[in-house]
């Protein structure tokens, strides 16, 4: 049976459907999923208009309960839906998994924080009145994800929508509809009103853009590439809607002389070639002082040679397959243009068969480039990775900041003194000391500079700033 969109509390088919297709195996389609119109933004709208009042007339605890019962149901079915998001996304079962925990962890934090509402009374300065500053919901809100983290990014998105009192129409990525359904399927379990969260499945230039033009959709919420996010934050603005956007990276991992080589080669390789490469925080850059470099190099390209590209549900996989065609073909492009630039492929970068047919690429590691390559400056998106050698430190900051990205930093060293200047002057939103630049908690801001976000944080109570607006009220006694 295929899977139905959700508009005001009913699951309704779209007007056409597509398969979701498992990139480690791709005769395995896991199911055919409704895909919807600009038609069906409409309705949609309309029913998390109307539900508004009902959703925030529950009360507090009420909402608390509902969203701590998401997060508990997320929790328990974190294996079947971790095996649901590595098979549509390829990531690999313990990676899925993990995500999944992440999203209910998300949904729980929420819980807690529908409680910790709070505003401010203030004494004014004519004599007689007081002020109030309170937070009020945005109304109905946009959420547009992407297919790389299929269930946490719809979660750390729809669980502070629903906390801060909105509703939502939520419109995943085309690749990876599973875990979106499957997230909605148990939120539409747990006693939301109907029409409070919708869900529109279909493509981002129809239902994508539909919602981000209705005109009571008072706020988009996206996590997506450059160019998309740009186009939607040049549409909104047209009719002065709100807009937080969580887009690209170039994302440095600075390698210094003093560093503990294996914390600096598990730092690149979780960082590069973990989830297939395919994380907005992936290191993509590798920037290394002259003294480490070599001994960092080999030792990079012999543990690289250890890691299993195979079936994301296979059993000792490291890394899955790539998400699409699409995407490999943009990797294989990449690589290609690396060697045309004159980068040193040292390993890795070919397509690979497995006993099952899937997108498999092996990670690639280029050597011998410098920071106005292609290769180091447009977001690849697969498991590739540059080295970049520097002479000291300071080239290596300048070095990481020389980019349109700015969304994680990550510097594997010893000394206090490099690593608290590293934080003060990267210019990225998060800095990772002896951490891969990936991997992030869920009770903190989470964002970047430059290209990479634009609007207010996501996640932890730095959430409350989107999806609020401020009422300043004052009162005269009498
Ligand atoms: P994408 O921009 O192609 O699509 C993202 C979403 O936007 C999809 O749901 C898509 O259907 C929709 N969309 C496309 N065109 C639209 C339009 N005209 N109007 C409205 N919606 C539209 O991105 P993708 O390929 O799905 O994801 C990969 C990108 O996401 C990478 O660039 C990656 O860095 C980024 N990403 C960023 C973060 C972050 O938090 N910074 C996290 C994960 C992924």
């Amino acid at each position: 049976m295929s899977k139905l969109n959700f508009i005001d509390g009913q699951w309704v088919a779209g007007g056409t459907e597509r398969p979701n297709i498992n990139p480690s195996d791709i005769n395995d389609v896991i199911d055919n999923y409704a895909e919807g119109s600009a038609s069906d933004v409409d309705p949609a709208v309309d029913a998390a208009a109307q539900a508004l009042a009902p959703w925030q007339a529950l009360g507090i605890q009420a909402r608390s309960d509902i969203l701590d019962q998401i997060g508990n149901r997320v929790l328990a079915d974190k294996q079947a839906l971790g095996r649901l998001l590595a098979r549509e996304e390829g990531k690999t079962l313990p990676e899925a998994i993990g995500e999944v925990h992440r999203a209910g962890s998300i949904f729980k934090f929420f819980a807690a924080e529908v409680l910790r509402q709070r505003g401010e009374l203030l004494e004014s300065v004519r004599p007689g009145l007081d002020v109030s500053v309170t937070r009020e919901p945005l109304g109905p809100v946009g959420i547009i994800t992407p297919w790389n983290f299929p269930i946490a990014i719809p979660a750390w998105k729809i669980a502070p929508a629903l906390a801060y009192g909105n509703t939502v129409v939520f419109k995943p990525a085309e690749l990876a509809p599973g875990c979106a359904h499957a997230l909605i399927e148990i939120i539409a379990q747990c006693g939301v009103p109907a029409g409070a969260v919708n869900l529109v499945m279909g493509a981002g230039s129809t239902v994508g853009d539909r919602l981000v033009k209705h005109p009571d959709i008072r706020g988009i919420s996206f996590t997506g590439s450059v160019a998309t996010g740009s186009a939607i934050a040049a549409s909104a603005a047209s009719r002065l809607a709100k807009v937080q956007l969580e887009m690209g990276g170039k994302n440095p991992l600075v390698v210094l002389d003093d560093a503990d080589l294996e914390t600096a080669v598990d730092c690149a390789i979780n960082g590069a070639f973990f989830s297939t490469g395919q994380r907005c925080t992936a290191s993509s850059r590798i920037i290394v002082t002259p003294e480490i470099h070599d001994r960092f190099v080999e030792q990079l390209q012999h543990k690289m040679a250890a890691l299993v590209v195979d079936n994301a549900l296979k059993e000792g996989t490291h890394i899955g397959p790539v998400v699409d065609d699409r995407q490999l073909a943009q990797d294989l492009d990449y690589i290609a243009v690396g060697q045309s630039e004159g980068a040193t492929l040292l390993t890795g970068g070919e397509q690979l068969e497995r006993q099952t047919a899937g997108y498999y690429l092996s990670p690639a590691l280029f050597v011998d480039t410098d920071n106005h390559m292609r290769i180091n400056r447009e977001e690849i998106f697969g498991p590739v990775a540059s080295v970049i050698k520097v002479a000291d430190y300071d080239e290596a900051l300048a070095v990481a900041n020389d980019t349109d990205f700015g969304l994680s930093a990550g510097i594997v060293t010893r000394s206090l003194k490099y690593a608290s200047d590293f934080k003060a002057r990267s210019q990225a939103g998060m800095v990772m000391v002896n951490v891969p630049t990936a991997g992030v908690d869920y009770h903190v801001p989470f964002g970047g500079t430059k290209g990479s976000s634009y609007g207010s944080r996501e996640q932890g109570s730095y959430a409350r700033e989107f999806y609020t607006t401020v009422k300043t009220a004052y009162t005269f006694a009498g």
